[in-house]
């Protein structure tokens, strides 16, 4: 049978391209996990995706209603479930204010990692039922969030505190809109809830992995300069950065190229290892990368999920 992967995110950037990889090896079907259905559709004809290998299926991350409706649609296509990519996110590193999710958490922590976090939780049973050989959930992470990297060290920081923002709820009102309870900012939200996503993996390996044999991994699969997830920064910025990654940090990846290395983690046999953060370097070849401090600390993976539980409904 095809094997079937659920790519949230795929109507552009890493997650479209990704989609594409994985139609071109043939036996796998897409579930394109897409807040906009019609730009979802239109952007995987764009890119020649065959209609047998793609459904569209409409998610909203920033609503948690609209994930456990998401899931109830899957599970009624009777397709089974064997590879999940949490790979959707929202960056307002311009943002002078916070926005807020559905339920009220702020918008970018709320999609990025709340979300993802209820749907991977609802759909880790599906993928326990699979029968297919390769059965993995990814959790797509970021360099940004990484202090022990140099563009992890660029300011705001990623740090998550003693989390007593998540803990009050992230609502701007009784509690601050930052996991670390400061004040706002977009740059920094972002980046803490990437440290949440490769955090979010590692708990799912410590917990699951050896009961299920399920593959969890995060990876960062270089900085894809022209995706759409710059485009709410300043335009000055939007024109440079590419030719930075390309020419200075040297950092700079294709959006084919990206979407392929995801593809990677998502059905090559070499890279079945659990709680793995892949990356790859110059030549393109992919190695287990070491996350900062604060990204592998298991006492926070272990707090974090226990605050994210109780915040999705789960506790
Ligand atoms: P894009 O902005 O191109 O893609 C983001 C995707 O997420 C879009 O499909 C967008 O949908 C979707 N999305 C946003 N909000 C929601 C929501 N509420 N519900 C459902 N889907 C939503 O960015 P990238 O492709 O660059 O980003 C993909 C992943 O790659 C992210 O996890 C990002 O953190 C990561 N990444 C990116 C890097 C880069 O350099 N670009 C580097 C490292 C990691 P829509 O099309 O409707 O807007």
């Amino acid at each position: 049978r095809q094997f079937n992967v659920v790519v949230t995110g795929a109507s552009s950037g890493l997650g479209l391209a990704t989609a594409k990889a994985l139609a071109e090896l043939g036996n796998c079907h897409v579930i394109m996990a897409c807040r906009n259905f019609l730009k979802a559709e239109k952007a995987a004809k764009s890119v020649g995706i065959p209609k047998e290998n793609y459904t569209v299926m409409h998610l909203d991350l920033a609503s948690l209603e609209s994930v456990r409706q998401f899931v109830d649609n899957f599970r009624r296509s009777g397709r089974p479930l064997d590879v999940l990519v949490c790979n959707a996110a929202v960056y307002q590193p311009t943002a002078k204010e916070p926005s807020f999710t559905a339920e009220g958490f702020e918008l970018s922590v709320g999609t990025n990692h709340l979300g993802h976090f209820l749907l991977a939780r609802l759909l880790l049973d599906d993928l326990k039922q699979s029968d297919y050989p390769v059965k993995r959930l990814i959790i797509v992470g970021s360099i940004t969030g990484n202090t022990n990297t140099l563009a992890g060290n660029i300011p705001p920081k990623a740090n998550l505190g003693d989390l007593r923002g998540l803990v009050g709820g992230l609502n701007g009102v009784s509690s601050s809109p930052m996991i670390d309870g400061g004040e706002f900012d977009g740059a920094k939200a972002y980046k803490d809830s990437k440290v949440c996503n490769m955090l979010t993996m590692q708990e799912f390996h410590r917990l699951y992995h050896e009961e299920t044999g399920i593959t969890f991994a995060s990876l960062y699969p270089g900085c894809i300069a022209t995706t759409g997830l710059f485009r709410e920064h300043v335009p000055l910025f939007r024109l440079l950065f590419p030719p930075f990654q390309k020419y200075i940090t040297k950092g700079y990846v294709s959006e084919e190229e990206a979407g392929k290395r995801l593809a990677q983690v998502v059905s090559d046999p070499s890279l079945e290892k659990s709680g793995v953060y892949w990356s790859w370097n110059k030549n393109s070849s992919s190695f287990e990368n070491q996350l900062s401090k604060e990204a592998s600390d298991a006492e926070k993976a272990r707090k974090l999920w226990e605050i994210s539980e109780k915040l999705v409904g789960l506790a």
